[in-house]
């Protein structure tokens, strides 16, 4: 198979985790990703699949954590696959109603996700998004099969219906990876909410992850019920960004913002999380 992401070094482990980064932006929010996961104590390779849109510049903040870096190139679809996924072209067909998407944010680079069933050196991966923070250890998922994801919930009951494509369980095979390509790319498919639709579409049967294994930045406001942070094992910060200065939903989600800082800089990490205040109690803390 061509196109296989090219490593820097070999260590030997069987389990990695496995995030992407495309852009100078992405490559920001990995490097909080990062810090996180080796403060979570692990021993799974830490893999970042990077497209050329990554210079060496960029990078240099997350050698600290001494990921393998997996260079690779976007997936061989066609032109008229991605002119239907462009930009512009999605957000107009397919509308987020729900929450701003940063303009730093490209669709198609989503699909890139896909080559992590390529590394097939590792028996077992967990994805994780480069937007999102793990607070606890959860090495637990290398032994759920493929395929797990949490459900897509931020809002309301109807969302058990979907999954979030920010963490799942896989097992690489090149023949997978095959099939996947070849599903992909068919004439006018259109997938709308990118590698999240498709790979709902291919694994019908996924099973569901707990949410505290990928809670939603936007459960916070909207379900505050469902908040807690003793259970939170991975906090993904869906739609804006935390490093976006001053986007819409900041003052809402402020706490979350100074969380996501501390790990982006290593300053001000709080020693417990699963002691912070809750959604009540700050924004008790607020009113007073
Ligand atoms: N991604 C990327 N560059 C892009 C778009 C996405 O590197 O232009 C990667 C990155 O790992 C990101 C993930 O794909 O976290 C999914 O995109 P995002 O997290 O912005 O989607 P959301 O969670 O808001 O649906
Ligand atoms: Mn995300």
């Amino acid at each position: 198979m061509t196109g296989e992401p090219e490593f820097n070094k070999a260590q030997g482990a069987r389990y990695a985790y496995v995030t992407l980064v495309t852009n100078r932006d992405y490559v920001l929010g990995a490097t909080a990703l990062l810090r996180s996961l080796r403060r979570a104590r692990s021993d799974a390779d830490l893999v970042v699949l990077q497209t050329p849109g990554v210079d060496d510049e960029d990078l240099a903040a997350l050698k600290t954590f001494e990921p393998r870096l997996g260079r690779c190139e976007r997936l061989p679809t066609s032109d008229a696959f991605n002119e239907r996924h462009e930009r512009g072209r999605l957000h107009k067909a397919a509308p987020f109603s729900k929450g701003g998407k940063p303009v730093f944010h490209t669709p198609l680079d989503n699909f890139v996700k896909l080559r992590l069933w390529q590394l097939v050196e590792y028996e077992r991966v967990v994805f994780i998004d480069a937007d999102a923070l793990v607070l606890q250890n959860c090495d637990r998922l290398f032994e759920f099969p493929e395929f797990c994801a949490a459900p897509n919930v931020y809002e309301g009951l109807a969302d058990f219906h979907r999954l979030n494509s920010g963490v799942f369980t896989a097992r690489p095979s090149e023949t997978t990876f095959e099939q996947m390509l070849s599903r992909l790319d068919k004439p006018d498919v259109f997938w709308r909410r990118t590698d999240q639709t498709f790979l709902e579409n291919y694994f019908p049967d996924w099973q569901g992850l707990p949410v505290f294994y990928n809670m939603l930045q936007y459960v916070w406001f909207n379900l505050p019920e469902l908040w807690s942070w003793e259970q939170i094992h991975i906090l993904h910060y869906q739609y804006e960004k935390p490093w976006q200065a001053g986007h819409e939903k900041a003052d809402r989600l402020r706490p979350l913002i100074d969380l996501w800082q501390a790990f982006a800089t290593g300053d001000g990490i709080p020693a417990d999380t699963t002691r912070l205040k809750g959604p009540s109690e700050w924004a008790e803390q607020q009113a007073s």
